[in-house]
């Protein structure tokens, strides 16, 4: 028997064959020019995939959370007023980042497996005053999607800059960054992009840029400032080397392969199989008796699915168990529910036949565990989604 067992969790995810042979292709010089040429693809790949065509894109090597760190310390001065909407630990790790970085924050927290309503935040942006507002897209904690198409309209009508996180959601969730007037959006290569961690992406809009021009102090941390790594991004895309630090050369290579596939799918299809394949899988959940830590069916993700165990089976051994039946899947990571929780991600270059594989392992692990269902219902009612 093969060793192969799907890696079926919220990052990193199972990457493409092509993607790999990149990543594992002999490193060349940072100024190579054929290096140079595949990061200027990649920036300019970058803004088709945000679908942002005025945005400034980043690649600076470190993870997801270095992408939030640029928006941060960029964005926010010392005394600056910042609106938190958490859905999860994500939308509480910016609470706790844009406070290192001065900001008075405050937080708008949904209970677990809420969203934060749109007339909630509008509320609290009414009274004024905030430089920027973050919204975690989709909280990996959580399994929750938040509703950003209407975000960057509420941002501009109160002067506020408005930051998604959307390291659980780029190429997987539906984003128009421009269309919807977003400031900043966010990610990581280890989520839906498709690559292996190690580089945090991140779209500025004109509008994020004049706000960083316009500070009035120098942005407190070295690495993440904006002012060495902009002249660098705009010498590769216009196919110049350039130096500030040194580029994570074989990541960057394959990533301008990975979003050359993700825009070959097309950005609509692309989307289209996510909500597809999400909504196969949940059917699935549903069918074995599980309740799914978003409160409502709207608020579920297409990238991932977050469930709570069946009473009293333990989450290590069950995880376990599952991975026997041929799916690695994660537990919890909220810790009001960690201990009860499990999380299945489903995005980038996952099919039809890997969700119904993963159901099948989980059925297989639920079994064991002693959970009453019909052998099989969580598969059929996938499938039935699959061939609908
Ligand atoms: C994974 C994730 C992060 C953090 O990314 P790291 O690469 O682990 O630093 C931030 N926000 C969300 C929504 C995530 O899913």
């Amino acid at each position: 028997m093969k060793g192969r067992t799907l890696l079926m969790i919220p990052g990193p995810i199972e990457f493409e064959p092509e993607v790999l042979q990149a990543l594992g292709a002999p490193t060349t010089s940072h100024v190579a020019p054929a290096f140079v040429d595949a990061f200027g693809r990649a920036l300019e790949r970058m803004r088709d995939v945000w679908q942002c065509p005025s945005g400034q894109p980043f690649v600076v090597a470190g993870s997801g959370t270095l992408a939030m760190e640029l928006a941060g310390a960029n964005l926010v001065e010392p005394g600056d007023r910042a609106l938190v909407v958490s859905t999860g630990v994500f939308g509480d790790r910016f609470e706790d980042l844009l406070g290192r970085h001065g900001a008075a924050v405050t937080v708008l927290r949904a209970p677990v497996g809420e969203i934060v309503a749109a007339s909630a935040m509008e509320e609290e942006l009414v009274r004024g005053g905030y430089k920027l507002v973050t919204v975690t897209h989709v909280d990996t904690s959580t399994g929750v999607r938040m509703d950003v198409t209407k975000l960057g309209e509420l941002g501009r009508k109160y002067g506020t800059l408005t930051v998604v996180d959307g390291v659980c959601s780029v190429a997987g969730e539906e984003i128009r960054q421009e269309e919807w007037k977003l400031d900043i959006v966010l990610t990581a290569s280890q989520k839906a992009i498709g690559v292996p961690p190690g580089l945090a992406l991140l779209m500025a809009s004109p509008r994020a840029l004049e706000a960083f021009h316009a500070r009035r102090r120098p942005v407190g941390s070295y690495y993440a400032d904006w002012s060495k790594w902009l002249p660098v991004m705009k010498a590769y895309e216009n196919r110049t080397p350039s130096y500030f630090g040194t580029p994570a050369v074989n990541l960057v290579a394959a990533l301008d392969v990975s979003l050359g596939q993700i825009l070959a799918e097309g950005m609509p299809a692309r989307f289209a199989r996510h909500a597809l394949l999400a909504k196969a899988f949940q059917a699935g959940m549903d069918a074995v008796r599980l309740t799914q830590v978003p409160a409502k069916p709207p608020y579920r993700a297409h990238t991932l699915t977050a469930c709570y165990a069946p009473e009293g089976i333990g989450i290590p051994a069950f995880l376990e168990d599952v991975k026997n039946a041929g799916a690695i899947v994660a537990g919890g990571l909220h810790p009001a529910i960690k201990d009860r929780t499990f999380r299945v991600g489903h995005m980038g270059a996952v099919r039809g036949a890997d969700v119904l594989a993963t159901v099948g392992a989980i059925e297989a692990g639920l079994r064991r565990a002693g959970h009453r269902f019909d052998a099989g219902a969580g598969v059929a009612a996938a499938q039935r989604v699959l061939l609908s």
